[in-house]
């Protein structure tokens, strides 16, 4: 294991990212190759550590004012052992290769712990969607696509959207896809119900983390009735998870963007709720707002230079992070531990560092990571992919049921494979057990290629 780690490290010294998700999937796994000398021996670790492909491309676009602008653009391959590459593409400055690698790396356990024929991909650039206006953001996803295009396809590579990728984005570049490629096909995930998406995929990540953090409450014979939240983050996956902890009668109290964050002592309601998917996904304003409005809420300015975030020090029973990644460090860690937290399920991609987790692992609260918790959004990706092919649109409540099905047997699967394993209750263990068991086997099955 640490030969391998070290062959990552000094293959991508500056990759600090993709050295974290490498590092905690091979620490999961020791038993598994120990016991499995094949892998070993056709070092399926060190082919699955290794993208199959990595596609980095120029953008140029012009802005409103005239002026010529040039970004990055990604595509990473990961892994297609068990079916084309999926995964969304991200438009955030912070983009680079060691971040989309870590996803893409992530997405490959994930995509497999769905049970759907899926491979990993992701992809995005370091444009900032930031105060863009509606025309800027079309001339660069137009921009994006004309490189893109030529790397994906419905039976290849099939991106979905991931933070600064909505609904209007997705718009723009299958609009651009299919003028290009003059056809009609599911090349892209979280398309308007109109014009081929799927009822739910909006919805998809955060149902499926407050369904996953149910079955994890339901092992000690509890339930989120009545419960106190801290949700961090107000996109898609914050506002679906606020939505559905509101279905079951949980109370949420906090929501963030790279601002701030807001603490609503009497909750966030779903009046309080429908304010935010308006300001958010509509207006495109900042959670500042939103204690402008119901003026009993604090809003506490980010402050990158404090040692803990002060959304996680309020007293709570579960915390669902939906942010980004490393949001939560060790100080964040203890803080919820003593602050009567009793489960942490991770919306957001890797949101925990190594050292937080050890914090919950040790505490014994429950703790459910992101590449088990928040599988939901890409296997709603995939039953859109299986309604197209089909040209059919399921029910809500069709795809409602089989997301809550496909929840609950990742839930199951994390915990059989932690106990085959010694480490019963570890979901951390068993999601990365049973999603690498799944691609080894295929790997195994296909030869050296
Ligand atoms: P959105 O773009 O809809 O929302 C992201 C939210 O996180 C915004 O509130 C944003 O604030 C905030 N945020 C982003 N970066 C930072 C940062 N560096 N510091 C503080 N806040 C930040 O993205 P999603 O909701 O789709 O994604 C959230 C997380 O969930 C990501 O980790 C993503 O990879 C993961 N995820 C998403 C899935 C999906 O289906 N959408 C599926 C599985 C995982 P601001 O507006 O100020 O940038």
């Amino acid at each position: 294991m640490a030969e391998i780690m070290e062959w990552v490290k000094n293959r991508d010294p500056e990759q600090r990212e993709f050295h974290q998700a490498v590092g905690e999937v091979l620490l999961s796994v020791q038993p598994v190759l120990e016991q499995n000398p094949q892998y070993r021996h056709l070092k399926v670790m060190e082919r699955l550590v290794e993208p199959e492909r990595v596609i980095l491309f120029r953008v140029p676009w012009v802005d409103d004012r005239g002026n010529v602008q040039i970004n990055r653009g990604f595509r990473i391959q990961m892994n297609s052992a068990i079916g084309p590459y999926k995964g969304g593409l991200r438009f955030h400055p912070s983009v680079n290769l060691s971040i989309l690698k870590f996803l893409a790396f992530e997405q490959v356990f994930k995509n497999a712990l769905t049970t759907l024929p899926m491979g990993g991909g992701k992809g995005g650039s370091d444009f900032d969607p930031k105060g863009k206006s509606d025309q800027e953001m079309m001339r660069f996803c137009h921009n994006f696509m004309l490189e893109l295009f030529r790397h994906i396809g419905p039976h290849c590579d099939v991106p979905a959207g991931d933070i600064g990728v909505g609904g209007r984005e997705i718009g723009f570049l299958f609009g651009m896809y299919k003028k290009l490629r003059n056809e009609f096909t599911g090349v892209l995930t979280g398309k308007s119900l109109n014009w081929g998406g799927s009822l739910i995929r909006p919805e998809a990540t955060g149902y499926g983390c407050v369904y996953f953090a149910s079955e994890m409450l339901a092992t000690r014979g509890q339930t989120l009735e009545g419960k106190v939240c801290l949700v961090s983050g107000s996109g898609n996956v914050a506002q679906y998870t606020v939505e559905k902890i509101l279905d079951l009668g949980g109370k949420v109290v906090t929501l963030s963007d790279s601002s701030g964050y807001i603490f609503d002592e009497a909750g966030i309601d779903r009046a309080k709720l429908a304010f935010v998917k308006d300001l958010k996904n509509v207006r495109r304003g900042r959670m500042k707002d939103y204690a402008d409005r119901y003026p009993d809420a604090v809003h506490t300015p980010a402050d990158p230079t404090r040692d803990h975030n002060p959304l996680w020090t309020h007293r709570a029973d579960c915390a669902f992070p939906s942010a980004t990644q490393n949001e939560i460090n060790a100080v964040d860690a203890g803080n919820l531990v003593s602050n009567g937290v009793v489960l942490v399920a991770e919306g957001a991609n890797m949101p925990t560092t190594p050292e937080g987790i050890d914090v919950f692992l040790d505490s014994g609260i429950l703790y459910g990571p992101s590449k088990a918790v928040n599988a939901g959004g890409v296997a709603v990706s995939g039953l859109e992919m299986t309604q197209n092919s089909m040209r059919l649109n399921w029910t809500r409540e069709e795809v409602d049921g089989r997301l809550r099905t496909i929840m609950k047997s990742i839930h199951r699967a994390c915990l059989d494979a932690a106990e085959r394993y010694g480490k019963p209750g570890n979901y951390m263990i068993g999601a990365n057990i049973s999603g690498f068991v799944k691609v080894a086997e295929a790997m195994v099955d296909q030869g050296i290629v």
